[in-house]
């Protein structure tokens, strides 16, 4: 017991030492764009995946206080013991049409729709090539799976075809992705991978989680802004962002892989069902996100207007159009240090460091809600100019 204390108290020192501890800050409010944190005070929040403000939306309240008294707290069991809740079944449904796929099932977690996807889908003699910024539920699903394991250079097509032919002789090729990478705010070019796939006959799965509710017509996602819905033949996500942030995830595609996944997916048969009341919840704010493109545009303007305002400043920024505005300040102390700053001046935003990100690649992530106005971002914006200059780290305006 002393020794494997004693080893993991020089793993927790070493992180000290490197300055990259990560420490959780302490919510006294509900969340939202303007939330207190215990002994710090009010803070503006950039840290958040609440693209469309719903998370503490007063529909969304509603919504759910109606029903948990409508159908209580718990299921109390997993789906094939205790039976399946038709309110569940209706949002599979609803989601199913959403997302233009043939059906859906949900799990408790996007993390567990990952994690138990690949495993019950494919056997040894397969092949998976995934993208090397992956999720780490998709990095965690693949290690559990048999199958071979081809990994490319994110978003590096020529990478992508060379891995294709590697795994030629595979009965099943899957190429994974994420639709909208996390730490990057990218996203994954879906069109042209989709045509890599038809070429080797490759199968595309998808993880939506960033994108749903935030990206294409509607907020339907990255298969439907690249035109592509048909030619993705797995698709995940979450409800724990966009989606009102609470918790649950989904796996869509044809009517056999959700058929295989219900009988074989590890985290669906040994774990709790999602909540009706949260299945309930779900469905009244799929309403919501399929009419709410005022959110969407506010949205957009916010994101745009903060990511030009940031390169006039001087910062370098991943490039792109998602609300995740990656500050790269490569150095992990570095990032650690800034975010210690933001928060004392009223700005709540993390910093990210290996292994989160890879070595040498820290930043600070910032994330645009559509709860924000301009004058929230504009606060945050004079806050990181004076960071920015004490840190050293505001390329000269050219
Ligand atoms: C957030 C996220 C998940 C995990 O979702 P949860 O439902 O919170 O477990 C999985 N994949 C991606 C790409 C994500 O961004």
């Amino acid at each position: 017991m002393t020794r494997l204390a004693d080893r993991l108290k020089a793993r927790l020192a070493e992180l000290e030492k490197n300055q990259v501890r990560k420490r959780e800050r302490v919510l006294t409010t509900p969340q939202g764009s303007h939330i207190e944190i215990g002994g710090l005070g009010p803070m503006i929040n950039f840290c958040t995946n609440n693209y469309l403000g719903l998370a503490n939306d007063p529909a969304v309240i509603k919504l759910a206080q109606a029903a948990f008294k409508k159908y209580g707290y718990g299921i109390a069991s997993v789906r094939f013991i205790a039976g399946t809740h038709e309110i569940g079944l209706k949002l599979e449904k609803r989601l199913a049409g959403f997302l233009e796929q043939e059906a859906v099932m949900t799990y408790t977690t996007c993390f567990d729709a990952n994690a138990g996807l690949f495993e019950a889908l494919l056997s040894a003699e397969d092949a998976i090539i995934s993208d090397a910024l992956n999720h780490a539920s998709i990095i965690d699903g693949v290690r559990l799976c048999k199958a071979q394991r081809f990994v490319y250079k994110h978003n590096d097509l020529t990478e992508l075809e060379l891995r294709l032919q590697e795994a030629k002789s595979a009965p099943v090729r899957l190429i994974a992705t994420d639709g909208v990478f996390s730490m990057n705010g990218d996203l994954a070019p879906l069109d042209k991978i989709c045509a890599l796939a038809q070429k080797y006959d490759a199968l595309v799965m998808v993880d939506d989680s960033h994108a749903v509710g935030v990206v294409g017509p509607q907020g339907r996602g990255t298969p439907a802004l690249f035109k592509v819905v048909n030619k993705i033949d797995l698709l995940s996500g979450t409800f724990s962002k966009a989606l009102g942030g609470g918790v649950g995830g989904y796996v869509a595609g044809r009517q056999i892989y959700i058929d295989a996944l219900r009988q074989f997916s590890r985290p669906y048969t040994f774990s709790n069902a999602l909540p009706p009341a949260l299945s309930a919840t779900v469905l009244g704010i799929l309403n919501i996100v399929e009419m709410a493109d005022e959110r969407r545009a506010n949205l957009s303007a916010l994101t745009g207007y903060m990511r030009q305002s940031l390169t006039k400043l001087g910062f370098t920024i991943k490039p792109g159009s998602h609300p995740i505005i990656p500050i790269m300040l490569f150095d992990g102390a570095k990032a650690q240090q800034f975010a210690t700053k933001l928060v004392e001046n009223g700005i709540f935003a993390v910093g990210f460091f290996y292994p989160v990100v890879p070595q040498g690649e820290a930043r600070i992530r910032v994330q645009i809600s559509a709860a924000h106005v301009k004058a929230d971002l504009d606060r945050a914006l004079a806050v990181f100019e004076v960071v920015g200059k004490e840190l050293g780290i505001l390329k000269p305006i050219t």
